[in-house]
């Protein structure tokens, strides 16, 4: 069948057309994509800052939520009319490595998971069926940004209620991060940023304090609040990197680093900090396991513990995808979301 995609045809020069999609490998299912979402992957992946990419021409996208269309031999966990989150991390079903899609008579690459696209080709283990009553808007961010803020402290931290916890970058996993926090019962939540608007984010996720890091020095500013039980880094900056580490008390406390730094960017750090006995963690899009934790997610959701409608707030239609990207780079907007029900120019 064919379909409207958007193709990353070289660094920096993303294409808006028709592709043509071939028949269902085993393991493999046909999605109607509803939402996609939108991240820093992919803005690193279309600017270029990810290093050589072998696989150009190529289709993008790793979080989203859309509607089971055909299943392909094999494939027990879905069937067509189920409503799916779609995402990038592996959970139970066949493992299916891609697919070539075809534009215009050349090869397009296209991973196990790829959601620019109003119809996507995606391996049976990167779905996890949801209830039909759930929101599809909210379920696109189940891919990446939620489970990964959520992850990296309720899976990777683990913090005990009454903690302390700091998170460095408050973009769509910083805000989710912060939640995770509010949820796992930490006393002071402390939200940092550079932008202004982000930290009033922050508060409306349940940070208690917030620092401006572009007038006040971060670390200067959390050790007047007291020892820091945790850091979660999420800007992917390096000097947040170091500064994460650098907050967190001795003896005991500890920096996750979850934001994707670009290609060839190094972190030093200070050995002494290992010497006090601070540890660093990294973590594997919050060290989750799709179907145990989504829909643990989804019911904090539904039992309104969970709100991410300032996650949602901004839609784009496909051929606005530029535009959604640089609103994402400049922090315009926390988690751009692209409508697949908008018509395409
Ligand atoms: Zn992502």
């Amino acid at each position: 069948m064919k379909t409207q995609a958007a193709i990353l045809v070289a660094p920096h020069h993303l294409v808006i057309d028709e592709i043509e999609l071939p028949a269902l490998q085993p393991g493999q299912v046909l999605v109607k994509i509803a939402y996609s979402g939108i991240c820093h992957t992919q803005l690193l992946e279309v600017r270029g800052y990810r290093g050589h990419d072998p696989y150009l021409p190529h289709c993008l996208g790793h979080e989203g939520s859309g509607i089971v269309v055909e299943v392909g031999e094999g494939v027990t966990k879905v069937k067509p009319g189920d409503a799916v989150i779609l995402s990038w991390m592996k959970g139970q079903g066949a493992n299916v490595m891609g697919s070539i899609f075809n534009w215009q008579g050349k090869k397009v690459n296209a991973g196990a998971i790829t959601t620019f696209s109003q119809h996507s080709i995606i391996s049976e283990n990167r779905l996890t069926p949801i209830p039909s009553a759930f929101p599809l808007k909210a379920a696109a961010l189940m891919g990446c940004a939620l489970p990964t803020g959520l992850g990296a402290v309720l899976n990777t931290a683990q913090p005990k209620p009454g903690s302390t916890l700091a998170v460095f970058g408050c973009g769509g996993i910083g805000l989710c991060a912060i939640k995770g926090a509010q949820i796992a019962g930490c006393s002071s939540i402390i939200a940092i940023d550079l932008i202004p608007a982000k930290l009033e984010a922050a508060v409306s996720m349940g940070a208690t304090h917030c620092i401006h890091a572009a007038e006040q020095d971060p670390l200067e500013a959390l050790k007047k609040l007291g020892p820091l039980d945790f850091a979660i880094e999420a800007s992917g900056h390096p000097t947040a990197m170091q500064q994460a580490l650098a907050a967190v008390r001795p003896q005991g406390g500890t920096a996750v680093i979850v934001g994707n730094a670009r290609q060839g960017q190094t972190l030093t750090l200070d050995p002494k900090e290992f010497n006090q006995g601070k540890r660093l963690l990294g973590t594997w899009g919050g060290d989750n396991q799709p179907d145990v934790h989504f829909p643990q997610y989804c019911e904090l959701v539904q039992n309104n513990r969970l709100n991410v409608s300032s996650l949602t707030s901004k839609v784009y239609a496909l051929h606005q995808i530029e535009e959604a990207l640089q609103h994402l780079e400049t922090g315009l907007v926390l988690r751009p979301l692209v409508d697949m029900s908008l018509p395409c120019a």
